[in-house]
């Protein structure tokens, strides 16, 4: 046998295509060629390939190899195609019978001494494979844990390249190290900050729980130290739980980033994602220059991603989530090609008045200019804040609030979160939104789900006078929709539209 193959993944994104690998040994002089496309990393497999064999006694330094690597026209990225090679090589050689593995998935880098050691983005490649019928994977032992994750596919978590062409001739079942069947964990005992702990706030926790059951973005406004970012992080701990479909989409974004075995939960917390103000461009939206990475609104897939102090932001991260807000995913352009990443995330962002933090309220030792003011928040980009239907302003904790009762816990504010999200999918069934947060103005303005008159007369006044554009009107009709659905009614009050039109009267646009 001069000729082998086998199978691997190739990802872009998180995106896969299987990989047929191919090797031939030929006559001529002594030469390792791979070809199909294949990044920096990819093409550096033969010098690896060429050492791990030697390691386990199988000088390939004589030998005319050719690998080639197909589909041809998808790029091959990163390490993980060194298992693949090795063993389409090694079948070539006649050293595995070519019937045992052409239809195995091979997944893995090798060590000069031909240890098998962890590649990213196993979890993705694996899903892939199952998704293309794929029955067998080979992967190696540290991301064995992962693999496991996807239904209705064998993982054989392998250690050493001797020991898999070892299994392979021997045709054994199970193939490389029995490593132990460890089951993701389905539930931590993870403590998660509680909305008990907040003591006071009474507007900005209803706003947090609208945003929550509405799936509203949401604009918190205060001086430093009101808590705006305490609010931010307890938001995951009244949204619904991640479905374990949901939970597997946020485990390959981590897999890419490589995941180790001990985050590896499908608890369905939702994530909760917070890069901070310096953060680049790539960072916050994705990017970089040889693989490209998920950045923080990929990492806050089907979660929360917070942006504090958001006027210290680049304008041009804060113009990049416009896409992505739109479309809930993020299409990272490449010199070669894009890259396109899901990126549904539920938008957080909190502001000090002035940059001094002061200009609150009386704004007593505030020291900016009324210009620097303004131009602190101006920062924010219009069209970005009319995504936010809920901005609220929280006042500093005085002393009497300190002294007042403690809040609900987040427990019973989730049941209520529950029910509310419960109303608007039998209400929007049959439509393609789910929330309220998603339900275009227009339709809230006409036809079937307009209010009377009697219930809108003052936003329609509002309006009218031209205190309130029809973007904000808008966003008033869907919090009033969230309001009415956590009260248990089945269409907004006049009382409801009211609550609305507070809870976004008080952002940046007011103030
Ligand atoms: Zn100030």
């Amino acid at each position: 046998m001069t000729f082998g193959r086998t199978r691997s993944v190739t990802l872009e994104g998180l995106a896969g295509s299987v990989v047929e690998v191919e090797a031939h040994l030929s006559g001529g002089l002594p030469a390792f060629m791979l070809g199909g496309l294949p990044d920096a990393a990819c093409a550096q497999s033969p010098n690896r390939v060429k050492a791990a064999a030697a390691s386990i006694g199988h000088s390939l330094a004589q030998s005319r190899i050719t690998v080639n690597l197909s589909p041809a026209s998808i790029p091959k990225n990163g390490s993980g195609f060194d298992l693949p090679i090795a063993i389409a090589v090694a079948t070539a050689l006649g050293l595995v019978p070519p019937e045992r593995v052409g239809d195995v998935v091979h997944l893995g880098e090798l060590g000069l001494d031909g240890s098998i050691r962890s590649v990213r983005g196993v979890l993705p490649a694996v899903l892939c494979a199952a998704r293309a019928g794929c029955r067998d994977v080979a992967v190696p032992v540290d991301n064995a844990a992962e693999a496991r994750i996807v239904p209705d596919i064998r993982v054989h978590p392998v250690a050493h390249l001797a020991d898999l062409i070892a299994a392979h001739a021997a045709g054994v079942e199970t193939l490389g190290v029995s490593a132990p069947e460890r089951a993701p964990r389905l539930s931590v005992a993870k403590v998660t900050p509680d909305l008990a702990d907040v003591v006071g706030q009474e507007e900005a926790r209803t706003a947090l729980e609208l945003a929550a059951a509405g799936g509203h973005h949401l604009f918190l406004l205060g001086p430093p130290g009101s808590g705006k970012t305490m609010l931010a992080e307890r938001l995951v701990s009244i949204l619904p739980r991640l479905s374990r479909e949901q939970s597997i989409d946020v485990l390959a974004v981590k897999s890419l980033l490589g995941v180790t075995a001990a985050e590896l939960s499908l608890e369905g917390l939702p994530p909760f994602v917070a890069p901070h103000h310096s953060a680049t461009q790539a960072a916050i939206i994705g990017g970089g220059s040889s693989a490209v990475r998920p950045g923080a609104i990929t990492l806050a897939h089907h979660g929360v991603l917070f942006l504090d102090e958001v006027p210290e932001f680049k304008a041009a991260a804060l113009q990049s989530l416009r896409q992505p807000l739109e479309s809930g995913r993020v299409v990272v352009s490449r010199a070669k090609a894009s890259v396109q990443f899901p990126a549904r995330f539920q938008l957080v962002m909190a502001a000090n008045p002035c940059p001094c933090g002061l200009g609150f309220g009386k704004g007593v030792g505030c020291s900016c200019t009324p210009l620097a003011k303004r131009g602190y928040l101006g920062r924010i980009s219009g069209p970005l804040l009319d995504r936010v239907d809920l901005q609220v302003q929280v006042p500093a904790i005085t002393r009497s609030s300190l002294a007042g009762h403690a809040g609900e816990s987040s427990a019973t504010v989730a049941e209520r979160v529950l029910a509310a999200r419960k109303a608007q999918a039998e209400r929007w069934d049959g439509t393609p939104w789910r929330l309220n947060s998603e339900v275009p103005g227009s339709k809230l303005r006409r036809g079937r789900w307009r209010l009377s008159p009697s219930v809108t007369t003052d936003i329609d006044r509002s309006l009218d006078r031209g205190q309130l554009t029809l973007r904000g009107y808008d966003r008033v009709m869907r919090v009033a929709w969230t309001v009415a659905d956590l009260g248990g009614r089945l269409t907004p009050t006049r009382d409801d539209v009211g609550t609305a039109l507070t809870l976004r009267n008080q952002g940046p646009v007011a103030a």
